[in-house]
């Protein structure tokens, strides 16, 4: 068949051409933010399709998100049709693995129906394991023992691979319990995320045959981000790229920000040497960005050693400067997002109209979001949030996900535990102890050894009613969940909602898991909980059961949510985004807000704590991630008081805004400070058309930053014994009436009254007000 004639490869560069028409070999786009190199690598996957050099399912593309490969295969679709639907093998390192381990599970010693464990379940198994092995689990708690285990994962160690030199870790107790570990995994037929693909790298590594298949399969590979894989995906690449050495990594090692997951930047800079006579591609015009956003990004991450270094350029038009704004707190700071959001929306001053959905909030840290979720939620401005408190680690969403996983793995014991008593059924404590006893003696799991326990009388009274109806609902379901005819037994305590043979249609999975919620007593558990969230809890199972139907069974649904790093639901409706700037990276946004630039927010503390400039240069490829999503519109903020996790703190600028280079940079009013030339009375000392750079001296020589900071100061210096106390609390009791104090919105005025925590207070220009104390200050005048 005569290659189609390919459009897709005028709308190409030179050096992308290049790098997509060097077919075989491999090939490394090393290149900076926007230079189109997920372009070019969804192009190179046309092409190879295009060219009839592989079928669509012998391609394997690996992305950084589920998200990222599902709109590279739309693209490939537009392009190319039908073709796209073939391409199985596209998709994360993570979702990748599971598929090819589910095919080999017993090599490892699993079967194929195997659950993914979370974050919790980890703990949770962790922390029976060094309560039994008599840890103090207060000196030595499970979240560390989780931290070292997946480190030794990222770096494809099972337990007898870990090096002498590490047998210190955990009191010396490290490797015995990572050990045990493993084995409690295989006994419940369970993985974690780590051994999704260390699984697969160890079944490459000895079973030759099965990685040849693979070798065979994969004609060509294609990986983007590659500057964030650890040495585990590393391996796992090499193993199946090394026959062929078809291999296309894209990457950027100004973007590498998982080294704190154990990604190593070392794999990107290493290409060539792994693969001699690689063709490497360099590319330099960015595509996406206007010349002070470029200018703003490259002027920050200049600061960081070591790099590669790279010129970037666009022929995009000047734009808007990158702007800075500086904020009262924290709310302050999401209240001016909202109305900048919404004046765009609007289309104000000479700007565009933008959607919501071109419009995005990236943030460092993800107790920055709840902010601008209450905000939001007041003005009632339509957001979606990724990557933040997730909608699946919620506790009625993670029981009923339990009660799913049941049905599927009917010997997942952590799912056993979590739900047999939710709800209530009299099977305390006492009760779980026999089925766990029962169980350990007949080698079996908590479903057998509860059935086990019911056959022999080994429980009594209203607890063994119970749980024998709670043995028969889980084989029940299980026989929906196989399509099994099963027949209730004559003597059944309950009436089962299920009919005896499943519909056989294709939603039979979402009638199954409404049943089961039924069936089990939890929806109606909820129902007549009079508690304030439940009926929220219920809004959010219904939600739950609707997700479902996007999946053709029960199994896919609970392993896409095992997997997906962020939620990644589409809806008609226009949104804002919000989202964590590692959750941004490979997007791009017309416009971006990048709040909370302050020193122990972003910088983190903890990349500040750590010696060595390591953690720190990490956090500034964050801000360069950050900055160079943006298109046309970047605006940075910091607040100088902020709450987090219930404490108020005072927070200084960023020093990443003092690497900002002036010339590209618009310092904007704070809302609220008084004066009227800006730079004069109430800003930090520049003016808008500056040249020189912003300098954090020259915001706090400025007498509006030292005003900031004298309202700063106050409300933070609580004593200790008083932290719960509010601050409203603390700083009504310090007023008297006659008092001056300055305002924010409203500016100076007296205190003519005190109620409670309100002041009522006569403004200068504003007149009489009655304000809630914590937001004004004394008036140093
Ligand atoms: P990042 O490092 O952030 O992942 P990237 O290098 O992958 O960036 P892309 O996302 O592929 O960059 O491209 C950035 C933008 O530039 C996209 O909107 C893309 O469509 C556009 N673009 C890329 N190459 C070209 C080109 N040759 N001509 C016109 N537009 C292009
Ligand atoms: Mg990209």
């Amino acid at each position: 068949m005569a290659a189609r004639p390919a459009p897709y490869l005028d709308d190409l560069n030179p050096a992308q051409r290049a790098a997509v028409e060097a077919l075989d070999g491999p090939v490394l786009m090393l290149a900076g933010a926007g230079t189109g190199k997920t372009k070019a690598l969804t192009a190179r996957i046309v092409h190879l399709l295009n060219m009839n050099r592989a079928r669509p399912n012998e391609i394997l593309a690996v992305t950084f998100t589920n998200k990222a490969a599902r709109e590279m295969r739309s693209r490939v679709g537009r392009m190319l049709g039908d073709v796209a639907e073939g391409m199985a093998w596209m998709g994360t390192f993570h979702s990748l693995s599971v598929k090819i381990l589910r095919r080999h599970a017993e090599l490892v010693g699993l079967k194929s129906n195997f659950t993914i464990l979370d974050t919790d379940d980890q703990l949770r198994l962790l922390k029976q394991l060094i309560a039994a092995a008599n840890i103090d689990e207060k000196r030595w708690p499970a979240r560390l023992l989780a931290g070292i285990i997946d480190g030794w994962k990222n770096r494809a160690m099972t337990p007898d691979r870990v090096p002498s030199s590490e047998a210190a870790a955990f009191n010396n107790r490290g490797t015995e319990l990572y050990e045990q570990y493993q084995e409690r995994l295989r006994n419940l037929n369970a993985t974690d995320f780590g051994d999704l693909l260390l699984h697969c790298v160890v079944i490459f590594q000895k079973y030759p045959d099965v990685l040849e298949q693979y070798q065979r399969r994969f004609r060509y590979i294609l990986v983007d981000e590659y500057q964030d894989t650890n040495v585990c995906q590393y391996l796992w690449l090499r193993l199946l790229a090394q026959a062929h050495k078809n291999i296309c990594c894209v990457g950027d090692d100004d973007q590498s920000i998982y080294g704190w997951r154990g990604a190593e930047v070392g794999n990107i800079l290493r290409f060539e040497k792994d693969f001699p006579g690689a063709v490497v591609v360099r590319l330099e015009q960015n595509y996406r960005s206007t010349p002070h956003i470029l200018a703003a990004a490259s002027a920050v991450i200049a600061r960081n050693e070591g790099r590669l270094g790279k010129t970037l350029w666009t022929e995009e038009q000047a734009g808007e400067k990158v702007r800075l704004i500086g904020h009262w707190d924290g709310e302050e700071e999401a209240r001016w997002i909202g109305e900048e959001i919404e004046g765009l929306q609007r289309g104000r001053g000479a700007r565009a109209r933008h959607s919501l959905e071109d419009m995005a909030i990236l943030v460092r840290a993800s107790h920055q979001m709840r902010a601008f979720e209450d905000r939001f939620l007041t003005i009632g401005l339509p957001y979606r949030v990724i990557g933040g408190p997730r909608f699946y680690e919620r506790q009625e969403i993670r029981d009923a996900m339990a009660y799913f996983r049941l049905a599927v793995s009917p010997d997942d014991d952590l799912a056993f535990e979590r739900v047999v008593n939710t709800p209530k059924r009299g099977l305390g404590d006492k009760a779980v102890q026999l089925v766990q006893i029962e169980a350990r003696a007949i080698g079996m799991s908590l479903l057998e050894g509860a059935r086990s326990l019911l056959a022999k009388a080994g429980i009594g009274g209203k607890g063994a009613a119970q749980l024998r109806v709670f043995v028969e609902g889980v084989d029940r379901w299980h026989a929906a969940v196989r399509n099994v005819r099963i027949v209730a037994p004559e003597d059944s305590l309950i009436e089962p909602l299920l009919p005896e043979t499943p519909p056989a249609n294709a939603d039979s999975h979402v009638r199954l898991a409404e049943v089961i919620l039924e069936e089990s007593g939890y929806i109606s558990m909820w129902q007549n909980d009079k508690t304030p969230e439940a009926p929220g809890r219920l809004e959010n199972l219904k939600e739950l059961v609707k997700a479902l139907e996007q999946f053709d069974s029960l199994q896919g649904f609970l392993e896409h949510v095992a997997l997906i790093m962020d939620n990644e639901r589409e809806e008609a409706e226009e949104k804002v985004t919000i989202m964590t700037l590692h959750a941004a990276k490979g997007l791009e946004f017309p416009v971006v807000f990048l709040p909370g630039w302050e020193e122990g927010l972003f910088p983190s503390q903890r990349s500040m704590d750590e010696s060595g400039k390591k953690g720190l240069e990490e956090e500034r490829r964050l801000a360069y991630v950050g900055i160079t999503r943006a298109e046309e519109l970047c605006t940075i903020s910091f607040a100088s008081n902020r709450r987090v996790y219930g404490q108020w703190q005072s927070q200084m600028p960023s020093r990443f805004i003092d690497e900002l280079p002036g010339a590209h940079v618009e310092v904007l009013t704070p809302p609220g400070l008084m004066g009227g030339g800006y730079g004069a009375a109430a800003g930090f000392g520049f003016s808008s058309g500056m040249e020189e750079r912003v300098t954090k001296a020259d915001v706090y020589n400025s007498p509006g930053w030292r005003r900031l900071q004298e309202r700063t100061t106050r409300p933070v210096s609580q004593p200790s014994e008083a932290r719960n106390m509010t601050i409203e609390a603390t700083a009504v009791s310090a007023y008297v009436t006659g008092e001056r104090v300055f305002h924010q919105k409203f500016g100076y005025g007296e205190i003519t009254g005190i109620e409670g925590d309100k002041l009522d207070i006569e403004f200068d220009h504003a007149g009489l007000k009655k304000i809630v104390a914590r937001w004004v200050v004394p008036a140093h005048q």
